[in-house]
């Protein structure tokens, strides 16, 4: 058996200014929604093009956030079958089926997390890129039947290998094509200047997250995907913000001086590991107490790093959010994400690499065409697949999962 201590993750103290910034970005969603049509609202994808309807003065609320909420709160495995119920399949993304579920029967995590709130805005615009999976692109048109208001958005070219000028001016002019729209809507011209500072916040917020991230190459490393799923809040609701870089310096600073004290996320770092997929969000504790305590500390991943967009330039703002929210991992082909983890493993010095086989997304599942058999031939580090899924706890079994990851270590004990 694998040796289990009583080793949990250390507390981030920056998380209580995080909690603020995050309260803050809520009530003022709120504050929108609540005030007659003052401040118009748009629903945006988690990677869509939020610095344009940031410069346009929309207050701007992700679903994928609300979703993950009611994953961590483990209100989403109830709330999916509403969704079913009206044809939306249980094997399509359980982010989909648990916000629309959440919808139909009138419950929200933000209503018992920040007191006063009862409901998410109601949008005047949903806007959308399908860079990451169609479902968005139902999700959202759902909303926008249900409210009667336009759901608009950008068609991503998709497994991309190289990506090349004519994408980029493909995906520029579909960004340019939304604007008519959104200035009919915000009634207001977009002022170019203020979305050359949006996207130079977003700039400086990707730069400061990738900053952060890296400080897990350090041994022992100062903090664990667990901690950077809660931690990317800020890149992913207010990015385009000063307040996220401002909370992103204080982030830094303290894993900076974990790193100068040698001081560690996971207490007695045995093993480094890779996550690659999305997080069990209705787990997070247990999976990182059950790492932990068995001195493995899973330190990188490929859905905290797609919070990381190199290519923002605030003086060509939309033809470079166009090639950063091409450039993305999960726009991209099995040969470009294969290198990039290949990458990651030598950047972060991995023993083990964790796949997250997520029963309802596809699009963030790379273990379904041989990958990780491939990786490990060519790398010789091994891999342990997880069944599971982000949202629907049906899918999840614990005690296999427990099982698979002691026996795994164990298996990294032997080779030791
Ligand atoms: S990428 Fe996956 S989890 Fe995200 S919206 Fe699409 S199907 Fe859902």
């Amino acid at each position: 058996m694998a040796e289990e201590n009583k080793s949990v993750r250390k507390k981030i103290q920056a998380t209580e200014q995080m909690n603020r910034i995050m309260a803050d970005y809520f009530y003022s969603l709120n504050e929108a929604g609540t005030s007659g049509g003052r401040q118009k609202i748009a629903w945006c994808t988690s990677v869509g093009p939020a610095e344009l309807l940031r410069a346009m003065g929309f207050a701007v609320h992700f679903p994928e956030n609300h979703a993950a909420m009611l994953g961590a709160t483990r209100l989403a495995t109830d709330l999916i079958p509403a969704a079913n119920a009206i044809g939306y399949s249980p094997d399509i993304c359980s982010y989909l089926t648990s916000d629309i579920g959440s919808y139909l029967k009138g419950v929200t995590p933000l209503a018992k997390a920040y007191p006063g709130i009862e409901t998410v805005p109601r949008p005047d615009v949903l806007v959308y890129n399908t860079n990451q999976c169609r479902d968005v692109q139902d999700w959202f048109t759902w909303f926008a039947r249900e409210f009667r208001v336009p759901a608009i958005g950008i068609t991503s070219p998709k497994n991309v290998n190289d990506v090349t000028e004519a994408h980029i001016d493909d995906v520029a002019r579909q960004i340019e094509s939304l604007i008519p729209t959104l200035e009919e809507i915000a009634g207001t011209r977009l002022d170019m200047n203020r979305l050359r500072e949006t996207v130079a916040l977003s700039r400086e917020c990707t730069e400061l997250w990738k900053r952060v991230l890296e400080t897990a190459t350090a041994s022992p490393a100062p903090l664990t995907f667990f901690d950077g799923t809660i931690h990317m809040g800020p890149a992913v609701v207010l990015r385009g913000t000063q307040e996220a870089v401002d909370y992103y310096r204080v982030l830094l600073a303290e894993l900076e001086q974990r790193i100068a004290e040698g001081s560690g996320a996971v207490e007695g770092e045995r093993f480094r590991f890779y996550w690659d997929g999305m997080p069990v969000w209705g787990r997070l504790r247990q999976h990182s107490e059950l790492f932990s305590s068995l001195g493995a500390n899973v330190l990188a991943s490929t859905y905290c790093s797609s919070w990381i967009f190199p290519s923002f330039d605030g003086s060509d703002p939309i033809r470079s959010m166009a090639k950063a929210y091409l450039e993305l991992f999960i726009v991209r082909s099995d040969a470009y994400k294969e290198q990039y983890i290949r990458e990651m493993l030598t950047k972060f010095r991995i023993d083990g690499i964790i796949y997250h086989d997520a029963k309802t997304c596809p699009y963030n599942s790379n273990n379904r065409y041989g990958m990780p058999q491939r990786l490990e031939v060519e790398t010789g580090i091994p891999a342990l697949v997880i069944p599971g899924d982000l949202n629907d706890l049906r899918c999840v079994s614990d005690e296999q999962t427990k099982t698979n990851v002691e026996a795994f270590i164990e298996q990294l004990e032997e080779g030791n």
